[in-house]
């Protein structure tokens, strides 16, 4: 996880976390102090929200809890899949590939050198992209070698289908655990993540970057009168136009529940206001179909919330401030796209109804 904090803030914000960790007990281990600076430096509300209540009610942060908290709010999704599994189960494998190899006496060394050093990497790979990468080069290596020496072939054939395999399992345990199951869009997590990620990379090359919010207008209204399963359908509908108008390095995310929000990097604020624009647009214009009796269902609409990233703001301000142009929206009329373009006003929250 990345963080855009000043040096002043990220030294006040991690005194903050140290204080607080002594005095409950928890190891200043880095996954906790992780957990800690988080909540010193107010970024991520909902767990302000969960640590704020153990805290309440005294309760003991133990090294399951501080693991529990990380894993949910804290790890970026590469670190979602269980490496210790995937590595035990690639280092039996190269273990039968290295005694094939030595079986066979041949002169096989570079390739069992190689192998050798894979198993010392899979051993401090930190994240399944890290083991991907070593199992690509594994199998690059082993197809040549199969391929030169008859005897060995058979075996390492097999060898080589296990690996594929767990490649595979790797991959779809990485995109799962980046993905919302319904609409297949960036989950929550993800999102996250690429907000921190692409807000530094911005902040470090000096470009622009903007996110957009957006939410189905009386989307309740909808579900009740037509049930929750076509609710879903029109959510997937969203996530289709989405998918088609965001492009490139965009990502666009399942916030949650009825909400979505669209990562823009290099665009300004008047491109991401367009691009909005564009995106109500289609989503207005396209009509509702019921799949099972081909029955029309009328049209829902999307209001839409864009900010432009101010330097040096948190990623909580930065959301804020989209999510604060998209509550503008709803209360000035809703199917439109309102534009926050500088920091928020705090009274104009509070007067809000
Ligand atoms: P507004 O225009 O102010 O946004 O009104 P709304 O009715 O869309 O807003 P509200 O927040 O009251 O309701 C959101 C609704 O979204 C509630 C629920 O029925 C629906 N919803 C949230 N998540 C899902 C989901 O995963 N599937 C379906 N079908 N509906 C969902
Ligand atoms: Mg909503
Ligand atoms: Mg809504």
């Amino acid at each position: 996880m990345r963080y855009a904090h000043s040096f002043e803030k990220a030294v006040a914000y991690a005194k903050k976390a140290f204080e607080q960790m002594l005095a409950r007990d928890v190891p200043p281990h880095p996954n906790n102090f992780v957990v800690w600076y988080t909540y010193c430096s107010g970024e991520d509300q909902e767990l302000g929200k969960v640590l704020d209540i153990l805290i309440d009610n005294n309760q003991e942060f133990s090294e399951e809890r501080n693991a529990a908290v990380y894993n949910k709010f804290c790890s970026s999704p590469y670190e979602a899949v269980p490496m210790h599994l995937i590595a035990e189960r690639m280092e039996a494998e190269l273990t039968a590939a290295v005694s094939v190899l030595e079986k066979t006496g041949r002169d096989v060394s570079t390739y069992g050198d190689s192998l050798q050093e894979v198993r010392t990497k899979v051993r401090e790979a930190r994240c399944a992209q890290d083991v991907v990468q070593l199992l690509t080069g594994m199998l690059t290596q082993t197809r040549a070698m199969a391929s030169q020496s008859r005897e060995v072939e058979g075996q390492l054939r097999q060898s080589w289908t296990e690996v594929s395999r767990l490649r595979e399992e790797l991959e779809d345990a990485r995109r799962e655990a980046m993905t919302d199951a319904l609409t297949g869009l960036a989950n929550r997590k993800m999102f996250d993540f690429m907000l921190r990620d692409t807000a530094t990379a911005a902040m470090e090359a000096g470009l622009p970057l903007s996110l957009l919010f957006l939410d189905i207008d009386h989307f309740k209204n909808f579900n009740d009168t037509y049930g929750h399963t076509v609710g879903d359908h029109v959510l997937k509908l969203l996530a289709t136009v989405l998918r088609d108008t965001c492009k490139g390095q965009d990502t666009p995310a399942r916030y949650g529940g009825e909400e979505f929000a669209v990562i823009l990097p290099q665009t300004t604020i008047q491109q991401a206001a367009a691009l909005a624009e564009s995106i109500r647009g289609r989503v207005a214009a396209k009509g509702i179909v019921h799949r099972k009796t081909g029955e029309q269902l009328g049209r829902v609409n999307v209001s839409i919330g864009v900010a432009g990233l101010i330097y040096g703001e948190s990623m909580r301000q930065f959301v804020e401030r989209a999510d604060h142009a998209l509550y503008m929206a709803k209360r000035t009329g809703r199917n439109k796209v309102v534009v926050q373009d500088g920091k928020l006003d705090k009274k104009s929250i509070a007067l809000a109804p």
